[in-house]
């Protein structure tokens, strides 16, 4: 596997291992499952697992399940299917509910140790109590409680006698201190609610900031990578080591978030999109999601290329959803078949073809990679153009089909516009054309030349298609005082129905093609029929995009 250029996190990892700091390493992708998993969290996958590759070390999949009330097993089940088909093997498979009697008694220890107290105060109260960066927080009233009466108290909300909200445990820790998030931070809070790995078990839950480094030091992770916003966090996190006697001292280290162009990412946005109908589900081919992406038709290599050249930093940037485009045309260049499929039908009648007669045309699967062989394609009277390749006044310069012109029909002959037929409200039905027999591909004709070269299907043969072309699901990036579902692209999706080659027959599920002049399409598996299958568009031939 290729692996991450230069970064700075690895230059720690490599430090740490050169100075004996550590002997191995261990880092560990700890998604929440309240969500499917989207590209940001790819990008920190493929770091997490990269680096502890390249070192010889080890990467655990934890999922980090504190929070019953937005998790569910079906969130457990999409990530472990979406990190597996990026490409990745976890080590350890292991959840934060696991560790909750480890971690109620660590607890136990910061009360036993005059570090932790029970509060009654409102989380209103609370918020309000914590003060601004510019005014210290105020001490609860109920802050210098006894050792004895907390622990008695904490016990008591662990067996259910509270009710959500009546009791919280914080740690005490400093409420005068410039860093916010040292002002006591509540770190058990009681939610009765079933729990998708420890079922009606517990009745209190610790809290993120809590929880995260005790969960990382229980699995010896070394390096404990996230993103920047937890940067002010670092001295909490180094807090709960220290004073919960965690023997293993794991480091945490922060890096900027991807963001892309046109795209939404957080979960919370993701699910109000599918909640709210916008689109067909999490693996909407539209999604930032993983499942999303495979269905549209990435592929795992596209992305962990794409992972890798965004970097890691300690910055947050905005990348081009056009670099994402640029890897998966440049993975699937060598690997995905060339056809012609007709997305708009415009019937052409060759006058000048025997009629009744086929002739099998030989066509190159890949011209970009040879070995992919040859194809047949059927050619006869009757074939489909796109409707945008006949322009009956066109513009200068326009190479494609209009009355009196020859163009090149891709694979087969030159053929010359003659009539245009039209319905009764004056649309072009049909074109009538002749062709001409000496310029058969492939037979090395120089006579003429022609400008225009257009892709078709044979008309008799050809198999029904649906073509689904996507725009970007968001239109612009969130502006001020707008939310993003203002922005929702009303033009995303277009469904159409057109015709593909009929040695198409057997396309599968997820199989990836080149349509000529259209782009790259993924066979969808959800709406794909063994009588029809569905393409997705993955991304269009053409890139302004420079790497
Ligand atoms: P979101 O805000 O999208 O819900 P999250 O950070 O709450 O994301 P988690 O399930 O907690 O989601 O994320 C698991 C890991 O993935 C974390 O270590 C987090 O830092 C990382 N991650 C999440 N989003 C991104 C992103 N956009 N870029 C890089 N890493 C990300
Ligand atoms: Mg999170
Ligand atoms: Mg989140």
């Amino acid at each position: 596997m290729e692996h991450n250029a230069s970064n700075f996190i690895r230059n720690i990892v490599k430090e740490d291992l050169e100075t004996g700091k550590h002997d191995h390493i261990i880092t560990r992708f700890p998604p929440e499952p309240n969500g499917y998993l989207h590209i940001g969290h790819a990008k920190s996958i493929v770091l997490n697992f990269e680096l502890a590759d390249e070192f010889g070390g080890k990467t655990n999949l934890r999922f980090d399940d504190t929070n019953p009330l937005k998790e569910d097993i079906e969130f457990v089940n999409s990530i472990k299917e979406d990190v597996k088909w990026l490409g990745f093997d976890w080590d350890g498979l292991f959840f934060a509910s696991d560790y909750f009697e480890e971690m109620y008694n660590r607890a136990v220890l910061l009360i036993e140790k005059g570090l932790a107290y029970v509060d009654d105060l409102t989380a209103d109260e609370i918020r309000e109590h914590r003060g601004t960066l510019t005014a210290p927080g105020k001490e609860s009233p109920y802050r210098n409680r006894s050792v004895a009466e907390n622990l008695d108290l904490f016990k008591r909300m662990r067996d259910g006698e509270f009710g959500d909200g009546e009791k919280v445990l914080r740690a005490k820790i400093d409420m005068a201190s410039p860093n916010i998030n040292l002002r006591d931070p509540v770190i058990y809070r009681i939610a009765h609610a079933t729990h998708h790995n420890t079922g009606d078990k517990w009745c209190i839950y610790p809290m993120y900031a809590f929880a995260h480094p005790l969960e990382d030091a229980l699995e010896n992770v070394t390096h404990s990578i996230c993103t920047l916003e937890f940067e002010d966090q670092r001295p909490l996190y180094n807090w709960f080591i220290e004073h919960c006697e965690m023997e293993s001292k794991p480091q945490q280290i922060e890096f900027g978030r991807l963001n892309l162009t046109n795209t939404v990412m957080s979960k919370r946005k993701l699910k109000q999109l599918v909640e709210e109908g916008y689109v067909d589900g999490w693996d909407d081919p539209r999604m930032p999601t993983i499942s999303g992406l495979r269905r549209r038709g990435y592929t795992p290599e596209a992305i962990r290329t794409f992972c890798r050249e965004i970097g890691v930093a300690k910055t947050t940037g905005i990348v081009d959803t056009a670099m994402l485009e640029h890897f998966v045309r440049e993975d699937l260049k060598l690997k995905a078949p060339r056809t012609m499929g007709v997305i708009r039908p415009l019937k052409v009648v060759i006058t000048n073809y025997p009629e009744g007669q086929v002739e099998w045309l030989d066509a190159e699967v890949n011209p970009e990679n040879p070995e992919m062989g040859m194809r047949k394609i059927p050619f006869s009277r009757e074939i489909y153009i796109e409707q945008d390749d006949f322009m009956e006044n066109p513009p200068k310069k326009y190479f494609r089909l209009f009355p009196g012109n020859e163009v090149r029909l891709k694979h087969a002959y030159f053929i010359k516009c003659e009539e245009v037929i039209k319905d009764e409200n004056g649309n072009v039905i049909e074109l009538r054309c002749t062709y001409d027999p000496e310029t058969k591909s492939g037979t090395g004709f120089t006579g003429r030349k022609v400008k225009g070269t257009l892709h078709w299907v044979e008309a008799t043969q050809a198999l029904p298609a649906e073509f689904r072309l996507y725009e970007p699901l968001i239109l612009d990036d969130e502006k001020e005082g707008t939310t993003f579902l203002e922005n929702v692209n009303p033009n995303s999706l277009q469904v159409l129905q057109g015709f593909i080659e009929p040695n198409m027959s057997e396309v599968k599920a997820q199989e990836k093609f080149q349509f000529f002049r259209h782009g790259y399409f993924n066979v969808d598996p959800k709406h794909t029929t063994s009588k029809k299958p569905v393409f997705n568009l993955i991304v269009s031939l053409k890139s302004s995009f420079k790497l």
